[in-house]
Order: structure tokens, then C-alpha cells, then sequence
């Protein structure tokens, strides 16, 4: 990392009594970064973020933000906003009160908090809401409102804990897009945590993903999807199919499949290939790695399918590929159909 980081976490541990909940955490932080913290439940990233927040203490190690150790610094003494998973408004404050909540903390002159809120209110698309309450707001509106909140002082650092995770589908998709682009015009420091992959491929610059305490990879989103460091990445992000193979004198079999692949012999590999990595056209004449399947299931999802197939090419292994609509319907496939497919080999993880 060429220029100093913003954040920069070191040999971070907690114990909960006898139970390690994050293990020698080493995480730096560029200013203006969004990094999600990616990973299943009970991975230890809530409690990641609660230690960057000061909500929970470290057993050990180190974090600095601006240069500045804020390692032992109670929460109202560190620089940053936050946003919880449930709505955490005051429900006895109107939306103006809520948002003001940190700028009266902070003697900050009356004249000056009611032109800050009605400029966050903006901001956050909810113009002219400032005598409303909580609970005459939508989730998604509460959560804007929670939003303005968290970046009512300017603070060097947001932090989003599960933000989106009570909001129903298509809210989720239209406020996370909201957040990306407010973080950008804003250029704050952000960090999000969430369990939901696709959430952190679509917001993030780099994404954490964590296992059991521990970091299995950080990555710009392309880099987990595409290049990942472990079996776990490569299953929690995106879906994969995983083969059993043969690795033997550099070549990788699996079913009639022969590869080249670079490797010590091993009697148990496993090759993991995204569904989009198994192409159905175009075809041609002398490609490689070409075999027959047989369509053993279809889950329509609109316009295109998960279409699971079964080929003796690949051993008594089931595969899933993704088609599109029109491509099943053009060449009528259906359950029981047979298909020509096309693996794409450099693609192909091994572990
Ligand atoms: P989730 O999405 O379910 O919140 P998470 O990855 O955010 O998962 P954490 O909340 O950070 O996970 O919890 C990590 C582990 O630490 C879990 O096993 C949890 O039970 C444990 N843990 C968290 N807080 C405490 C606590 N105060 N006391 C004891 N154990 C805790």
C-alpha cells in the first residue's frame, strides 16, 4: 500500500472468556475505501466492527485511524458514524431531533444543526420529513433517516452494521445503490458489514472475507470472485460446482476429462468451476473440452435458468450451468434433452 492507510488494524484478538471470536486480525484501510466485511454467521465481523466503533474492546492489538492510536479511546472520542442492522432511531424524537442528535451533543449553534439537517435530509432523498417520527416511516426511509444520522458531524469513518438486512429485496437493492453512491460524492471511509456475497460484490472496492475469526482473503470484488484464495471463498462467494478429481504427472482427470494442470499428484483434488465457466455455444468444430449432458433439472428464474446436467464425461457428477431463456426455448430443451458443452479450462480452480 503505497500511501499511509486510514485505518490500520494490528494483531487484532478477541476472547470471549475461553471462546477466540477474532484471531491476529491484520487489516489496513485506504481513505475513501468502501470495504465490506464479508462472511457467515458467527464469523466474528460484528464483533470486528464493534472493536473499530470502541463498543467492544480488543484483548490485544492495535488499531489507528488518522495516524492518531485509537486503540484504547472510548467510543464518543473516536471519529466516525454508525448504522445498526435494526433501526436504532430515538422513537420519541422527530426526524429532525434524530439526525441533530450528535450535533447538539457537540454544541453545535442552533441556526447551523436546522441547515445541516435539512441539507442531510436532502442528501439522503427525504426532503422536508424533519417533523415526522419513526414510526411513520418505511424501513428503508428509517434507515436513510438512521443514515443522515450517522454523518451528521462529518465523520472521518462510516460503519454499517448489516444495514440493509431487515429491508425486504427490492429495497435493499435500491438503498444499497443509495449508500454506494452518497459514500462516493462524499468520500467517506466506509465499512459495511454483511453476510450477503452479492450485497458486498456490488457495493465494495475490497471485501474481508471472513471464517471462524480469522481473514480468508481480501480482495477488489472481481479478485474473490475470480481468483479465490481458498475452497471457503471460492464456496461462500458466488455458486460453484466442486468435482472430484485425479491430480497425476501434471494432467487433472476427472470423469473422461484429461487436463493439463500445474501441481504435485494428488489422489484427491478438487476442481471448483463457476456455472458461467460451462459454455453452450457457440461451438465450434475442433474446440476442446467439449462433451454431451443430459438435462436432469431446470430452476427457472426468469430470463435465464440454473440448468443442472448430468454427462458420463464427467463421472456420475452432477453440473450446473447457467442458460438463458431464449437459448432453451430456440433450441427446445427441456428435461431429458441432450446438449453440446464447452468447459472453460483456464478457469478451472484447483485445490
Ligand atoms: P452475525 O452475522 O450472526 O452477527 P458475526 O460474524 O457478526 O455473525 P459476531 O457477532 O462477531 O459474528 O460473533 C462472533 C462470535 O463471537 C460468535 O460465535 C458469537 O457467539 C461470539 N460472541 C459475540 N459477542 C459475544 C459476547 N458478548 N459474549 C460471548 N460471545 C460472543
Amino acid at each position: 500500500m503505497s500511501q499511509a492507510p486510514f485505518l490500520d488494524l494490528r494483531h487484532i484478538r478477541k476472547e470471549f472468556g475461553s471462546f477466540t471470536a477474532l484471531q491476529d486480525i491484520d487489516l489496513e484501510i485506504r481513505k475513501g475505501e468502501f470495504v465490506c466485511f464479508l462472511g457467515p454467521s458467527g464469523c466474528g465481523k460484528t464483533t470486528l466492527l464493534r472493536i473499530i466503533a470502541g463498543l467492544e474492546t480488543q484483548t490485544a492489538g492495535s488499531i489507528s485511524q488518522g495516524g492518531r492510536d485509537i486503540s484504547l479511546l472510548p467510543p464518543a472520542r473516536r471519529d466516525y458514524g454508525i448504522v445498526f442492522q435494526s433501526y436504532a432511531l430515538f422513537p420519541n424524537l422527530s426526524v429532525a431531533d434524530n439526525v441533530a442528535y450528535g450535533l447538539v451533543n457537540r454544541k453545535t449553534p442552533r441556526s447551523e444543526i436546522k441547515q445541516r439537517v435539512t441539507e442531510l435530509l436532502k442528501l439522503v432523498g427525504l426532503p422536508g420529513s424533519d417533523a415526522k417520527f419513526p414510526g411513520q416511516l418505511s424501513g428503508g426511509q428509517q434507515q436513510r433517516i438512521a443514515l443522515a444520522r450517522a454523518l451528521a458531524t462529518a465523520p472521518g469513518l462510516l460503519l454499517l452494521d448489516e444495514p440493509l438486512s431487515a429491508l425486504d429485496a427490492l429495497e435493499r437493492i435500491r438503498l444499497r445503490q443509495e449508500i454506494r453512491a452518497l459514500q462516493q460524492k462524499l468520500g467517506v471511509t466506509t465499512i459495511m458489514v454483511t453476510h450477503d456475497q452479492e450485497e458486498a460484490l456490488s457495493i465494495a472496492d475490497r471485501i474481508v472475507v471472513m471464517n471462524h475469526g480469522v481473514i480468508e482473503q481480501i480482495g477488489t470484488p472481481m479478485d474473490i470472485y475470480r481468483e479465490p484464495a481458498s475452497p471457503f471463498v471460492a464456496d461462500f462467494v458466488g455458486k460453484v460446482n466442486v468435482l472430484p478429481a485425479r491430480l497425476e504427472q501434471g494432467m487433472l482427470r476427472f470423469g473422461s476429462m484429461c487436463l493439463p494442470c500445474a501441481g504435485e499428484d494428488r489422489e484427491l483434488a478438487r476442481v471448483y468451476l463457476r456455472p458461467e465457466d460451462v459454455l453452450a455455444r457457440p461451438i465450434e468444430p475442433g474446440d476442446l473440452h467439449v462433451f454431451e449432458a443430459q438435462i436432469d433439472k431446470i430452476e427457472f428464474l426468469g430470463s435465464y435458468c440454473h440448468v443442472h446436467v448430468l454427462s458420463p464425461a464427467l463421472g456420475a457428477q452432477k453440473l450446473m450451468v447457467y442458460l438463458s431463456l431464449n437459448f432453451l426455448s430456440e433450441q427446445s430443451l427441456q428435461v431429458g434433452s441432450t446438449l453440446t458443452l464447452k468447459l472453460l479450462p483456464e478457469r478451472l480452480k484447483v485445490f
